[in-house]
């Protein structure tokens, strides 16, 4: 079956900017097999009139988590919220909405929308006192929980701290509802996870994909698969006759046990699994290893200390982390390292550089996740190896931007997202949101890419005004890089002879309107492999 597509504004993404846009393309099946003008445009089967719409390449969230962003979508969000009044009325009618729920879960508020700061149990039991809630803090790194929750997990004023964690306690000594860090992940997250099941978690994945598509996104890149990741989405292919409606990679989490033979077990296990890989549309492509953790909580790894004198240690020690790098590359997975600090990037380069010395030289592309604030050279340094800067614009939304300016606190801040550096030196650049650690939504990820302004709260001013990129650049890193940051930049990402057809069409024109108009853009369909998986509602068209 071949369809002509007139009449559009179609942008390309052709690293060209001569070959930037076109009227018109023809697809065959799957595959791009024209694109040029309407005239040109050989006959086909079918004809689709695009009224003068603008066209993209599917965009591909190069860095998500998407059984976390399923489960995200089913709860109630907070982020919105900004009184304790506004968060309770949230849950009271929550609450009501589910009567027989035995648990209810929130997520995405802000420690600014509570008084002080300073969440507490009794705050939740006024309005929702008779099951257990668990309320993730926007940045997944605290969870606020009410009394039930707290007698669910057995937490009391015995409890010890757990390494890497603390259950905020109030004068007395007992614990007042607020579970930091380890406190969150191993009381509250491992409780979620013993009681979730294979249908809730089937649940999760059919709402992130019907989510993802509806914001015009044809790929994703799962950058923390697990054993639970897979099974879901393996029988998400199943239930549609071994295919997916969007195009999933996946980067197998692996974990600094303290072990070398217990960490190279788990590269062998991602090396076997990225060997079976069942279909083009769900892969396992690499290892994800996390170095360090976050500026917002002065667990990035620095060079130089924090603006309190405080410095955190990478998560994985150099003898550790080097034989799990050198096996990874051995066994030609792509290695993708959480690095937001500048001393925790200069280690994963470090280890990259050893693995090429072990193993040689071949074909490879690695990848640097986040990259808050580098150094001077490392843009230069990744363009040299070869290494893909995976970054994400929202992380800069200027919302949530004073604290992390605050902890570095001297003239760093003003390298923070530095994305023109990268693309200066001619690094990859891969957008993408890391969702659900932030919102998923494509275009506001464009707005944030092509202005430095919030798109969480459109009255505060822009930051770094001077790292905005171009819309067709910001668009770019989001689509053709995004793709090529798996390894599939020759065949999907464009608009061009020969990729997959994988497009998106809009409602409106922010290259014509402006960057400000992408917070009110829509998307009207989404095109996987030649066939429309998502239709805006009739009102929309
Ligand atoms: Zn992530």
């Amino acid at each position: 079956m071949t369809t002509r597509y007139l009449n559009g504004r179609i942008f390309t993404a052709d690293p060209d900017p001569a070959n930037a846009w076109a009227e018109a393309f023809v697809t065959d099946g799957e595959t791009i097999v024209y694109v040029g003008s309407a005239q040109d445009a050989p006959d086909t089967d079918e004809t689709v009139d695009l009224g003068g719409r603008l066209v993209l390449p599917g965009f591909t969230d190069a860095h998500t988590h998407l059984l976390m962003t399923g489960a995200a979508l089913g709860q109630v969000p907070l982020t919105a919220a900004t009184s304790l009044e506004q968060i309770q009325e949230a849950l009271r009618s929550a609450r009501a909405a589910d009567p027989d729920a035995s648990v209810l879960r929130g997520r995405g508020w802000l420690f600014d929308s509570v008084p002080g700061g300073a969440p507490t149990a009794a705050m939740i039991d006024a309005v929702v006192p008779d099951v257990p809630v668990y309320l993730d803090a926007n940045d997944y790194h605290s969870c606020w929980v009410n009394a039930a929750a707290l007698a669910e997990l057995g937490i009391t004023r015995d409890t010890p701290d757990p390494l890497g964690g603390r259950i905020v306690r109030d004068a007395d000594g007992e614990p007042t509802g607020l579970l930091l860090e380890t406190a969150a992940t191993q009381y509250a997250w491992a409780h979620r996870d013993e009681i979730t099941s294979d249908a809730d978690r089937d649940a999760d994945v059919e709402r992130v994909i019907e989510a993802y598509l509806a914001t015009g996104v044809t790929g994703v890149v799962d950058m923390a698969f697990d054993q639970f990741g897979l099974a879901a989405f393996e029988r998400a292919q199943e239930r549609r006759g071994g295919e997916l409606p969007i195009r999933v990679a996946a980067h197998w989490l692996v974990t600094n046990t303290g072990d070398d033979e217990a960490n190279l077990a788990q590269v062998a296990r991602a090396a076997e699994l990225a060997q079976q890989a069942s279909s083009p549309w769900l892969r396992v492509v690499g290892i994800k290893l996390i170095l360090d953790g976050v500026i917002d909580a002065c667990t990035a790894a620095m060079r130089h200390p924090y603006a309190d004198g405080t410095n955190a240690e990478p998560i994985w020690p150099v003898e550790q982390l080097h034989p799990v790098v050198v096996a990874a590359d051995a066994a030609g997975l792509q290695i993708a390292q959480h690095a937001i600090g500048d001393r925790a990037s200069d280690i994963a380069l470090d280890a990259l550089e050893h693995a090429v010395a072990v193993n040689g030289e071949r074909a490879r592309r690695h990848r640097i996740e986040h990259l808050e604030y580098a150094a001077p050279g490392t843009a230069e340094r990744m363009a040299r190896l070869g290494v893909t800067a995976s970054m994400q614009p929202v992380h800069s939304d200027p919302a949530i931007f004073d604290n992390w300016a605050q902890m570095l606190g001297d003239e760093r801040v003003d390298r923070a997202f530095a994305w023109p550096e990268y693309e200066a030196a001619g690094a990859l650049l891969a957008f993408s949101t890391d969702a659900p650690t932030a919102p998923y939504e494509s275009l506001a990820n464009m707005y944030i890419a092509s202005t430095r302004a919030s798109a969480l709260d459109r009255s505060v001013p822009a930051t770094h005004p001077q790292y905005a990129l171009p819309l067709a650049s910001a668009i770019g890193h989001a689509t053709r890089d995004a793709a090529a940051s798996v390894g599939d930049g020759d065949w999907r990402g464009r608009i061009a002879p020969g990729f997959a057809a994988d497009v998106i069409v809009l409602d409106a024109d922010p290259f014509a309107d402006g960057p400000s108009s992408l917070l009110e853009t829509r998307i009207v369909e989404t095109i996987v492999a030649g066939r429309s998986r998502y239709r805006a509602p009739a009102e929309n068209r």
